[in-house]
């Protein structure tokens, strides 16, 4: 912990994987070369541990390798090999965080199950290669038997999130009169700062990625008759595994049980329009993008006003606002229970 944790590949990302580590680990770019240099090593890895053996030669040691792409086994073996440290790729990292946060047991079992179904492919294909993990000894056998434990353990964690499921679909159904908002948005956007103001719990707020990862309702406050209900989900993260977004479709789909989805973007973000664009296509595959939404541009107190100006030309719709100013956040209570009331005439009107 704290040493020689280092990303010698796509480097270009180091923030974010310190992020992603949550400051438990140091990422320190051993070589920073540009990305075309980078790539190439990548490849070379690809094809042979001896071109990035020789390429790593002149480094100091790493622990651990992070490379922020997806990888096969084979090619996390060779790097392994080649730089005798443990080689996570993007996946790899995700399913890690995502298993330290889970907090729900529905996520505690889908984060495991993704982990297994990660760690699988790469106990087989290391059987045929020996893996860094493997002592001497380690033949064939032992390598069926875990991979017969770990198809056992998947069939046995997915009787119990099935009866998981079940109970939080009872639930579901009991709320499904209700009137449900979802914040969805990139991680980092200000969900959960934005859930804090509007409902007034205490809900986990910290400057790093994957804070939130179940979904939590809470009430609106001041308390509205009949009640509205917020919900907020999972942060979206750019090239979001398959697998995992599978994992996640129970806790995703809380998001397509709302009767309105805000769109969290930090405004003062210069990449939010890629952001908004990753959460519209996870949302797009869970089939969620039928649901009305609308764009909430938070943490425009970071925006001056030329920059302002040209979001609320681009965006007539959106809503702006800051998450830490209570004045903004009333206003968008008043939003949320005009859209309500709006909806509820419209029931009436078509009422025979
Ligand atoms: P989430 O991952 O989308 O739930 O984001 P959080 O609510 O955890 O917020 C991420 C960071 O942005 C935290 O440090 C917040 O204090 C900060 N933040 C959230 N909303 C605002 C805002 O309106 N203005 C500013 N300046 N910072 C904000």
């Amino acid at each position: 912990e704290g040493t020689g944790a280092a990303s010698i590949l796509g480097a270009g990302k180091l923030e974010e994987l310190a992020n992603i580590t949550g400051g438990r680990g140091i990422i320190t770019p051993i070589v920073k070369t540009p990305m075309t240099k980078a790539r190439k090593r990548f490849e070379g890895a690809a094809n042979s541990h001896e071109d990035i053996e020789e390429e790593t030669d002149d480094l100091r040691r790493p622990e651990f390798v992070i490379v922020d792409h997806e990888l096969t086994p084979s090619q996390i073996r060779n790097l392994e090999r080649a730089t005798g440290a443990q080689v996570l790729d993007r996946t790899g990292v995700i399913v890690e965080i995502f298993h330290r946060h889970a907090n729900t047991r529905e996520a505690k079992l889908q984060v495991e199950m993704a982990r297994l179904r990660y760690v699988a492919p790469r106990l087989r294909e290391s059987s045929n290669g020996g893996g860094r993990q493997q002592g001497p000894g380690a033949g064939e056998s032992n390598l069926s038997l875990d991979r017969r434990k770990i198809r056992d353990r998947l069939a046995e964690l997915k009787t119990q999130l099935e009866a998981v499921q079940r109970d939080s679909d009872h639930r579901r159904s009991a709320r499904k009169n209700q009137l449900r908002v979802a914040l969805v948005g990139y991680t980092n956007a200000g969900k959960s700062s934005l859930m804090r103001a509007l409902t007034g719990s205490q809900v986990l707020v910290q400057d790093k990625l994957f804070a939130t990862l179940d979904t939590t309702v809470r009430t609106l406050q001041p308390e509205t008759r009949p009640r509205i209900l917020i919900s907020d989900t999972v942060g979206f993260i750019k090239q979001l595994p398959h697998d995992l977004v599978a994992s996640f479709r129970s806790t995703l789909s809380e998001a397509l049980e709302a009767s309105l989805l805000l769109f969290v973007v930090d405004a003062s973000d210069p990449t939010y329009e890629a952001q908004l664009e990753v959460s519209r296509s996870v949302l797009h595959e869970i089939g969620a993008d039928v649901v009305p939404s609308r764009l909430v541009l938070n943490k425009m107190d970071r925006v001056d006003e030329a920059r302002r100006a040209e979001l609320l030309e681009k965006h007539p719709d959106a809503i702006p606002l800051s998450a830490h100013r209570p004045e903004d956040v009333s206003a968008l209570r008043e939003t949320l229970i005009a859209f309500f009331e709006a909806d509820m005439v419209e029931d009436v009107l078509v009422l025979p």
